[in-house]
């Protein structure tokens, strides 16, 4: 369906403006008595100088009353998102960014049909114009549909959400966080081998407004920060890199965040390891434990139960893009997805991992469900649609990665819950194997089944003691079996909250944050093998 186009806007910002706050207690005063035509304009002007949020609010509420069309139902979503990525390269700060993002979804039910259209053209004009197109597809796309939308109706919803932010961002400088980077950049320089090093941190500010006709209003802040570190080693022929567990150590908070994830202390063992790497032997080839640390357990799960359980993928959906899914719907309730030892839950309640929320982007109230419980799967990954649709259990997972995509099925938080063995325990079980830390390539097939995943450094276990460092470790598997040889489970002192800011899915194309947490995990008889 159409969108209305808007353009990103994107700025190069060298000045303390980067570092604003985002709310003036003046904000919108100067817009009493007008109009909303002529108030857009000034809010639309306070709100990119960092001023308005409340007014705007408020503007949109009172267009939303003018313009919701005679339906059975009709949403508006505002997103505005508004980031900053600062940046230092072999101890030289790179151009900082900011870039800024408007915009209203306006999504109409009409006679068991459903439309929508974005626009960042906020004025009461540009919002009617919105609400009509969306209400046009609704009636061309009734009775054509593979869902009724007269079925998907749900209460109006109420709510406020807000990230747990103990030190904002904008408290901070933009001078003193520049000064934290280039310390952490020459902290990563040990040798004169590392030929390549970096330090970053990406900050987002989103605040969403969802409004129902009937009356439902439901208001979310987030904070996400993305803090990146990464050392690269070079000798003759051989290139290795460590990083900061990829940008896995993303979470919702302001820059408190940045300790509790030991980024201020990580630099110097990162290049040391990137060092060790370069005369380490290739990781063996053959049949044997695995040991995952938590930066390389993210991936397991994202790829080989996140996106297999996407409801709207194992309804077909996806099939000609994303791909399908080896699951199928007869399965939820029984199918035995891995060992006992597997827990999955749906978790937006942990107020540090990166995408907790009290709402999904159709409104639904978010709750921790478990996916599989003691091994088996339980529910899907599906929002109202997907679950009406399919007649099994989900989540509130429907999500749009902006204003100008409409909510699909996807992972929010999806966690392996902790057991209770010691990483000693752990590595003390093995007789032979390799504890992987860090994803640095993956590959897996179109039904979320075969894969073959590898990591920036390894260690073999030998005898229950960890031993020789070698580089290039690969595994590969089925995801079908190889849950079924999780032998321990970390417990709590090996959990790591992480995620990734960066899962595609969807036509047209949508990157979304997602957050996942697990403790290392030791799996059984995998097939391992090492770099060419
Ligand atoms: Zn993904």
């Amino acid at each position: 369906m159409p969108m209305m186009t808007w353009s990103r806007l994107t700025l190069a910002l060298l000045g303390g403006d980067a570092d604003a706050c985002y709310n003036r207690p003046d904000a919108g005063r100067a817009s009493r008595g007008l109009g909303a035509e002529h108030r857009f304009f000034l809010l639309s002007k306070q709100v990119r100088e960092g001023a308005g949020r409340v007014v705007m609010h408020g503007h949109l509420e009172e267009c939303f009353r003018q313009i919701a069309p005679p339906a059975d139902f009709c949403s508006l979503r505002f997103v505005h998102e508004r980031s900053e990525v600062l940046s230092v390269r072999q101890n030289v700060l790179q151009p900082v960014s900011a870039s800024e993002d408007i915009g209203v979804m306006l999504t109409v039910f009409e006679k068991g049909g459903m439309g929508y259209a974005g626009t960042s053209d906020l004025t009461l004009t540009g919002l009617r114009r919105a609400a009509e197109q969306a209400r046009t597809w609704a009636l061309q796309s009734a009775g054509r549909s593979v869902v009724d939308f007269a079925n998907i109706l749900s209460g109006p919803p109420h709510g406020d959400y807000t990230s747990v932010e103990q030190i904002p961002w904008c408290s901070v400088p933009l001078a003193e966080k520049i000064d934290l980077l280039q310390t952490q950049c020459a902290c990563l320089k040990i040798d004169d081998r590392i030929v390549d090093w970096e330090a970053s941190l990406w900050h987002t500010e989103m605040d969403t407004l969802y409004l129902t006709m009937d009356g439902g209003r439901v208001r979310q802040r987030f904070h996400y920060i993305v803090p990146m570190l990464s050392a690269t080693a070079n000798a003759g022929a051989e290139t290795h890199v460590r990083t900061f567990g990829g940008r896995g150590y993303c979470r919702q908070g302001g820059l408190e965040v940045l300790d509790h994830v030991g980024f201020r202390t990580a630099g110097p063992r990162l290049a040391a390891e990137a060092l060790q790497l370069l005369t380490a032997p290739n990781c063996p080839s053959g049949t044997m434990d695995v040991l995952l640390a938590p930066d390389q357990m993210i991936l397991q799960i994202h790829e080989s139960i996140g996106h297999p359980l996407e409801l709207d993928r194992i309804l077909g959906d996806e099939r000609n893009y994303a791909g399908t899914s080896f699951v199928t719907p007869d399965m939820f309730g029984s199918y035995r997805y891995g060992s006992e030892l597997l827990n999955i839950t749906f978790d937006p309640t942990r107020s540090e991992e990166f995408v907790s929320y009290g709402f999904d982007d159709e409104g639904l109230p978010a709750r921790r469900e478990y996916l599989i419980h003691n091994g088996t799967l339980q529910r899907a990954l599906g929002g109202l649609t997907s679950q009406v649709r399919a007649d099994i259990p989900g989540v509130a997972n429907a999500r749009a990665c902006s204003w100008n995509r409409p909510p699909i099925d996807r992972m929010a938080n999806l966690n392996l819950e902790p057991g209770t063995s010691s990483l000693e325990e752990m590595i003390a079980a093995v007789e032979r194997g390799v504890y992987m830390h860090t994803n640095c390539s993956w590959s897996i097939d179109d039904s979320r089944n075969k894969f073959q995943f590898g990591c920036e450094w390894g260690q073999l276990i030998e005898d229950g003691k960890l031993t020789t460092v070698v580089k290039k470790p690969n595994y590969r598997g089925i995801s079908a079996t190889f849950w079924h040889n999780l032998k321990m489970v970390g417990n709590l002192d090996t959990f790591c909250v992480m995620g990734t800011p960066f899962c595609g899915k969807g036509e047209p194309n949508q990157v979304i944050r997602v957050g996942h947490a697990s403790p290392a995990c030791l799996f059984v008889d995998v097939e391992v093998f090492g770099g060419e």
